[in-house]
């Protein structure tokens, strides 16, 4: 790892810096690295995974925000196997319920499904045939003049949205939910219905050591290939050089490059670049709304239930879901704790947001004991507060529109970015695919220029 001890900042040189450490940056220097070239990686946090990024307990790594793959996810188990660390991925069925009016209901299966008592039968059908509908359109491109409201509406009923959809729409984007694009609900209608064992349950994926270990193996490769990953290194500037190089300005020195490949937010690629780009292309970069998350972490001594992703459907509950991970990866491989995230986007404006980890526990508990009315305090043997300012982009209506270009308005300046994956949502599965594909274009451009 390099370090910089002078007051005068030291300048590096290589091929392409990336900004940001998350699956996206390792990824492209994992690619651009094989491919011969020097890159580094400059990540602000001191660890890297960014938003799948780790914590400790019980000796083991925890995702900070509960993360899960589905079993089609292929271009994260493409480059699993390419790594040669299949025996880490655990697939498991897993429980999915919802909570509503007081009453927990079980809702992995068809079976599940046709047993949903808050609907009445004909909506109960009117339910499933809407998966089904929906999984039948083939074009997106169709969806993109409507609301995901509008459309949900549209083929499952009033009843079956103000039951169903509704909460979970203003659960994941609050203020935001009825701006929400019919493309980013059908995608994940689709995704859903793909990760489906023979018996209709879902089955989701696993990276034994949290997704992390997947991170810090790639990071390894980078550095086996004389890649640089720097840590604790916030780009306060990326700045067109001399010679149509460029060069990023950090606290822990200065790099040179003929590429930079910018990945985190938009809104925060604006900032670095804000002293040479003009107005109107600054203005595209800070066009897309994000919303944020905070997560509670809890560290129980019993569990909660045998449900492992339960959605909250009950307006008047603050999360949009309470996931008991350890539903999921075993309790033991935390020291036997039981894992209970509560989940709850919202705008970072909102009071909430603000809370520390002991006032949003306090704030949290009440509705916890009144899901699970056995639940005590005293179950609790520790709790975390993680908070993504920009953990959700708000993909609206013609969001294909909004979109910025991977090439910036200079030659040498890309961007690749998680708002940036349409019609497929945020996830590790798509910051790979992107993250793999942009850094195999570089690389082959830069060789053949090498070469030419
Ligand atoms: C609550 C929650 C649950 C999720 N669940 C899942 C899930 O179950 N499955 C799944 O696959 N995905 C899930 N995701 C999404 C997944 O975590 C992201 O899509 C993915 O990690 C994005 O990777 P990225 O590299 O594109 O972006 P990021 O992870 O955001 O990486 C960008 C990096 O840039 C860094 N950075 C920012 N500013 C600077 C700067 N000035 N200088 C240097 N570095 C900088 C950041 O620190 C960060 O490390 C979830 C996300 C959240 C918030």
């Amino acid at each position: 790892m390099s370090t910089t001890q002078n007051s005068t900042p030291a300048t590096h040189a290589v091929d392409v810096a990336i900004v940001g450490g998350g699956f996206t940056g390792l990824t492209a220097a994992y690619e651009l690295a094989r491919g011969g070239l020097r890159v580094a990686v400059l990540e602000a946090d001191s660890e890297t995974g960014g938003l799948a990024a780790a914590f400790t307990v019980g000796g083991q790594k925890l995702d900070r925000f509960y993360h899960h793959w589905f079993t089609n996810d292929a271009a994260v188990m493409d480059l699993i196997a390419e790594l040669g660390l299949g025996d880490h991925v655990e697939i498991s069925p897993t429980n999915t319920g919802m909570y509503y009016a007081n009453h927990f209901f079980r809702l992995s299966t068809p079976w599940d499904l046709l047993n949903f008592k808050p609907l009445s039968f004909v909506d109960r059908i009117r339910l499933g045939l809407l998966a089904l509908r929906a999984r039948r359109v083939s074009n997106w491109r169709e969806l993109e003049n409507k609301t995901a409201r509008d459309w949900l509406r549209e083929l499952g009923g009033d009843a079956v949205y103000r039951v169903v959809w509704e909460p979970l729409l203003k659960g994941k984007f609050g203020v935001y939910a009825d701006d929400i694009s019919a493309v980013w609900f059908w995608n994940k209608l689709k995704l859903r219905g793909g990760s489906r064992g023979r018996g209709g349950e879902e089955r989701l994926a696993y990276f034994k050591g949290g997704f992390v270990a997947l991170a810090d193996a790639l990071a390894q490769r980078v550095r086996d290939q004389g890649g640089d990953i720097v840590l604790s290194a916030p780009v306060q500037a990326i700045v067109p050089a001399q010679a149509g190089m460029w060069t990023l300005q950090t606290s822990r020195g200065n790099w040179t490059a003929q590429r930079v490949i910018a990945t985190p937010a938009l809104p925060l690629i604006a900032d670095m670049i804000a002293n040479w780009a003009d107005e109107a292309y600054l203005a595209q970069l800070r066009r897309i709304r994000y919303i944020g998350n905070v997560c509670l972490v809890l560290e129980l001594e019993r569990s909660l239930s045998e449900i492992y992703w339960l959605n909250v459907n009950d307006p008047s509950f603050p999360f949009v879901g309470v996931i008991e991970h350890t539903n999921f990866e075993r309790p033991q491989t935390y020291g036997g704790r039981h894992i209970v995230y509560l989940s709850k986007y919202l705008p970072v404006s909102d009071p909430l947001y603000a809370l520390d980890a002991d006032a949003f526990l306090d704030y949290s508990l009440p509705f916890l004991q009144r899901m699970f009315p056995q639940f005590d305090r005293s179950w609790v043997l520790a709790h975390h507060l993680w908070r993504a300012e920009w953990s959700q982009p708000i993909v609206e209506k013609h969001y294909s529109t909004l979109i910025p270009a991977e090439d910036g308005p200079l030659p040498g300046f890309h961007i690749c970015s998680m708002a940036q994956i349409y019609p497929e949502d945020r996830g590790t599965n798509y910051a790979i695919r992107e993250g793999r594909r942009i850094g195999r274009r570089i690389a082959d451009e830069m060789n053949r220029a090498q070469q030419a």
